[in-house]
């Protein structure tokens, strides 16, 4: 029987009460507790599997409860329930200390919905429940050193050979393959045709003989990133999904999950979480602290910072959704803007570390936020995709 709002909202509040501590709900206080600001990690081999795993026993509780997959089809192991209900949950989830589940954005925000829209009931069977769960986490096996905006020039090759793919070829910037089960991979099945209708879409298991994943090391000092290459690997044809060289709409399904979900609330990515790493009763203090508050400037650039937080938020409250190129460009706009606001009020102190807490540690938000801009569809792609889609301008020219 569905529950109502009330005895949903009951039910997850005794869920992490029993399971989690509360947050500290008081004001932001100067100087007390952590100073950290994590856009992407920083982390040792060590500390990273050991946030994996504490991210994959919360997930595991969630799914045990009933919180696993709020809005999922119930033949799949979700609840079935309005998105109105795992809105409820977050805003709950948000008062507690629960692990980072920013390891899941391409399991839960993009592979998974992938899978539900075109993927085989053996695909769904094998898969969806698992990655709610947390017991299996996915990557996106997309990008290649010459195909990035114009992902369809993809040139990493999958052959027929009996009911088997033999895949050849290389990607890059593949976010957190190297600690992913599986990844959708993208691979081109036709050379003759024309590039947007010769590629096929697979789930591809990342321990399949004749893979190499290698990480890249970005400037904020963590590898999130690798390249990830093929060699004469073979995987079955039940990995596939949606038809041979049908692949580019079922990329178009994962694009757009991965757009809303960059500039949404769900597992892993959250806008408003995004937003909240420069949170405007933060940013206020750090301007008192410096003697800027009074400053007409710097009180302009706060309420402007307050605005694009709120409209972050909002927008990624939006019911229906926004148009995701628009909700992942107000995004990544937003945290720019923020991240260059206040490396203007810390000044040198952004560069230096001078061990005043509170200073030093932003950076992380100013090297990390010019990803944001790149990540799932540069800044130039997104506003080409409002123009066409949203705002009916003439499509440029291809
Ligand atoms: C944080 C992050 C995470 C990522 N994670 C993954 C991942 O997990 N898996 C994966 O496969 N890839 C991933 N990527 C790669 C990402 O998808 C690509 O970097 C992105 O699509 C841009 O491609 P490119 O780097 O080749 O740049 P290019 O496409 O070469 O673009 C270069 C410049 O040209 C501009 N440009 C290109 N085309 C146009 C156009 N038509 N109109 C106007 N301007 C244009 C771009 O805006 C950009 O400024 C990630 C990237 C980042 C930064």
């Amino acid at each position: 029987m569905t529950p109502t709002l009330a005895e949903f909202c009951d039910a997850a509040r005794a869920f992490l009460d029993a399971n989690a501590e509360r947050a500290f709900a008081g004001e932001f206080i100067w100087g007390i507790g952590s100073d950290e600001i994590t856009v992407y990690a920083e982390k040792s081999a060590a500390d990273e599997q050991a946030a994996v795993r504490a991210a994959q026993q919360w997930r595991a509780k969630m799914w045990e409860s009933g919180f696993g997959w709020i809005t999922g089809p119930l033949a799949y192991g979700g609840r079935g329930l309005d998105p109105e209900y795992e809105r409820i949950y977050l805003d709950l989830e948000a008062g507690y200390q629960v692990p980072s589940q920013t390891m899941f954005g391409s399991s839960l925000g993009v592979v998974a919905p992938t899978i539900l829209a075109h993927g085989s009931e053996w695909l769904k069977d094998q898969y969806l429940a698992r990655l709610h769960r947390g017991d299996v986490l996915a990557c996106q096996l997309l990008s290649e050193p010459e195909a990035g905006s114009d992902l369809a020039s993809l040139s990493t090759r999958a052959t027929a050979d009996g009911d088997e793919w033999v895949i050849n070829g290389q990607k890059v910037w593949s976010s957190r393959a190297h600690f992913s089960d599986i990844g959708l991979l993208l691979a081109r099945t036709d050379f003759e045709a024309p590039k947007h209708q010769g590629i096929t879409a697979f789930i591809y298991p990342l321990d399949t003989p004749g893979t190499d994943v290698r990480p890249l090391r970005q400037m904020t000092g963590g590898a999130e990133f690798n390249e990830v290459f093929f060699d004469g690997a073979r995987i079955s044809d039940r990995y596939r999904v949606g038809d041979v060289n049908a692949g580019w709409s079922v990329f178009r399904t994962s694009l757009q999950s991965e757009r809303a979900s960059i500039g949404s609330r769900g597992a892993g990515y959250g806008g408003s979480g995004l937003a909240g790493l420069a949170a405007p009763q933060k940013v206020v203090q750090l301007a008192q602290q410096f003697g800027l508050a009074d400053d007409p400037v710097v009180r302009q650039d706060l309420a402007r910072l307050y605005t694009g937080y709120r409209l972050v938020e909002w927008n990624a409250n939006r019911r229906p959704p926004l148009a995701p190129a628009a909700t992942k460009y107000g995004t990544a706009r937003h945290m720019n803007w923020a991240a260059s606001m206040i490396a203007r009020l810390l000044g040198p102190r952004i560069c230096a570390d001078t061990g005043e807490w509170g200073t030093y540690a932003w950076k992380q938000l100013l090297l990390g936020a010019c990803a944001i801009r790149i990540g799932g569809g540069t800044d130039e792609v997104m506003k080409n995709g409002v123009g066409e889609a949203v705002l009916g301008l003439p499509k440029e020219p291809r």
